[in-house]
């Protein structure tokens, strides 16, 4: 197991995003989707030139709520990571542009910036107290790693024994975002914003 600490400049970058995007909470839905159909159409990519062996299978995402356990997890089945691309898009690429975001947008009128920026992975961190991350790449013989993060810079990053390539993202939901817990609510985000996707998308609630 290894943990570190991720590169930012800023001390805490959170609260300032949190602050920021109050009021468009559910952006985090759009973005992690959208990271997981980006995920599934590399993979269809790559193996159409030869490049990811093995079968390609349907390639769905899946939404689950777990009202119980406070989760929601967005899977895909698409190319993954492996430990050092984790290190390199979440650790890195991830956390440096939410840095930039601030940075660009501090003392601005919180109104003129909503809606007209892509936060991506980090935005999942608006409605989490935690996030993990159990990812598999297509890569033969590479193993797969679970990614934990409660919101600080600093992250936990082993091996774990998922055996199906792709990613699963599970979102442990504060207390502030527990409007996200109710499957109508959910419903409503996903029809807004992901009726158009190339991949399709499954909402599965555990209590039905
Ligand atoms: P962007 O999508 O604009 O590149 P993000 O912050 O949304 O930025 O994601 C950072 C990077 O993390 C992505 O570029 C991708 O390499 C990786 N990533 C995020 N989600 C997934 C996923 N579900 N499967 C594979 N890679 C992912
Ligand atoms: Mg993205």
């Amino acid at each position: 197991m290894q943990k570190g600490t991720i590169q930012v400049q800023t001390e805490n970058i959170f609260p300032i995003i949190k602050k920021f995007l109050y009021s468009d909470h559910d952006i985090f839905l759009r973005e992690l989707i959208s990271n997981a159909v980006d995920a599934s159409q590399k993979l269809k990519t790559l193996s159409s030139i030869g490049e990811a062996k093995g079968e390609v299978g349907e390639l769905l995402i899946e939404v689950k709520l777990d009202e119980e356990a406070k989760t929601i997890t967005i899977s895909d089945r698409g190319i993954g990571m492996s430990a050092a691309e984790v290190e390199k898009y979440l650790n890195q690429v991830a956390f440096s542009g939410a840095e930039e975001f601030v940075k660009k947008y501090k003392g601005q009128n919180e109104n003129a910036i909503i809606g007209k920026f892509g936060l991506g992975f980090y935005s999942a961190f608006m409605v989490s107290d935690k996030v993990e991350v159990f990812t598999k790449s297509f890569k033969e013989d590479t193993p797969a790693v679970r990614w934990e993060c409660d919101g600080s810079p600093e992250y936990m990053l082993e091996e774990t024994n998922k055996t199906d390539r792709g990613t699963d993202i599970v979102l442990y939901i504060n207390e502030e975002s527990a409007e996200f817990l109710d499957p109508e609510r959910i419903r409503g985000i996903l029809l807004r914003f992901c009726r158009f996707l190339p991949v399709p998308i499954y909402f599965r609630h555990k209590n039905e």
